[in-house]
């Protein structure tokens, strides 16, 4: 598909061209390309673009989505939304033939030009359809814990919801909606305009009953007419074992009521798992740095390693080095999508004191001293090259 043109560059103005300039400009092209004066096999196409183009740059506020946003900006616009505003008797008035034809539809040149919505193809059904709710979404925050044994929980939950009261019918209970007198119950009303170059139908959502169809005398009170209210809902959620961090649980059908019996839409949990003070996860497995004494790490010794459920009993070896990690099978965290568990990784930190007593300070000086080169003479070769990078 080609490129989509700029809308400036479609109508020949430029970016701070007014209102006025933008009017005609797009005038003068349509007497050209308007389909049923032109020869041309793409005029439809054409009138289509400037059309385009002028119902958006002729709204202030369209045109400043547009400027600020390019084409991306108008995504967020219905073909419908696009044209609404435009009023296109007024645009074709004046053409200088007065607009004194007071002809029927069939007799408007004979090129089976309907209307402007039935040559883009959209046929001006449309606006009053059903539409499905919006999507909510709800963040949950719970622990490590929690993560790890899954949970059940009610929350509440704000959403749009049908009208308890008026079930949605907008009318206060008691009394009677009326089909809209305007537009005979359709929602939409279509304007017929006599112009130079044809006929225009313009077809545009009824204004009395707001395209409803339904003129409501007296509006539900609890809703306000609207037949929706914003509700706090409670709803049953289950957390699986083993949920990870920024997870979406999707709640089918829990989302905002959807509009003219749309179906609703959905609800998200975002589920948080809050940084646990001992644990650091890495997708099923658990990491916990454990300090202990040189002592230890040198002599070995059997210590208490923490789990998510209680504690283990865990045998350091003699001549632990500093960072080494020792795994504890099993009590990691749940996998998510099948049975089984990751594992627990403690990795141990020897710390030097700080504080010496003197008879410490004394002991120490001993073992030194019955060391000698003998803590070196292990990885002689290390030593060796740092002096050398010393004495360079
Ligand atoms: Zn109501
Ligand atoms: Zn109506």
């Amino acid at each position: 598909m080609a490129e989509k043109r700029d809308y400036y560059e479609v109508l020949g103005v430029d970016k701070g061209a007014e209102k006025k300039d933008i009017k005609k400009a797009y005038r003068k092209l349509a007497m050209k390309y308007h389909p049923d004066v032109s020869e041309d096999q793409e005029s439809g196409e054409k009138f289509k673009e400037i059309s385009e183009a002028y119902a958006v740059l002729s709204d202030a506020e369209k045109r400043q989505t547009y400027d600020q946003y390019g084409h991306a900006g108008m995504n967020g616009f219905s073909q419908e939304d696009i044209y609404n505003n435009v009023n296109f008797d007024d645009i074709f008035r004046g053409f200088g033939f007065g607009g004194g034809q007071s002809s029927s539809r069939s007799s408007s040149g004979g090129g089976g030009f309907e209307s402007i919505f039935d040559l883009f193809g959209f046929g001006g059904g449309g606006g009053n359809g059903p539409t499905q709710g919006e999507d909510v979404y709800y963040e949950m925050n719970i622990t490590l814990e929690e993560a790890a044994s899954g949970l059940e929980e009610d929350i509440e939950v704000p959403h749009k919801k049908t009208c308890p009261k008026c079930h949605g019918s907008k009318a206060e209970p008691g009394t009677d909606t009326r089909t809209c007198p305007e537009c005979g119950g359709s929602g939409q009303v279509r304007q017929v305009s006599n112009t130079p170059l044809g006929q225009f139908a313009t077809v545009r959502p009824c204004r009395t009953c707001r395209g409803e169809g339904q003129v409501i005398d007296t509006p539900c009170k609890e809703c306000h007419g609207k037949g929706i209210v914003k509700n706090k809902s409670t709803i049953h959620v289950k957390i699986p074992p083993g949920v990870e961090d920024g997870s979406r649980l999707r709640v089918p059908g829990e989302g905002d009521v959807g509009t003219r019996r749309g179906p609703p839409g959905d609800l998200y949990v975002i589920i948080g798992v809050k940084k646990h003070q001992l644990f650091k996860r890495e997708e099923s497995d658990l990491i916990y740095n454990m300090p202990i004494s040189f002592v230890q790490a040198s002599l070995g010794d059997t210590v208490e390693a923490p789990t998510l459920t209680g504690a283990v009993d865990l045998k350091i070896p003699a001549g632990t080095q500093t960072g080494t990690s020792f795994r504890i099978r099993g009590e990691g965290m749940p996998h998510l999508r099948w049975n089984g568990k990751g594992n627990l990784y403690v990795k141990v930190k020897i710390v030097t004191p700080k504080k010496l007593s003197p008879k410490q300070k004394e002991l120490l000086t001993e073992f030194a001293e019955i060391s000698g080169e003998e803590i070196y003479s292990t990885d002689k070769g290390f030593f060796e090259k740092v002096k050398e990078v010393i004495n360079h």
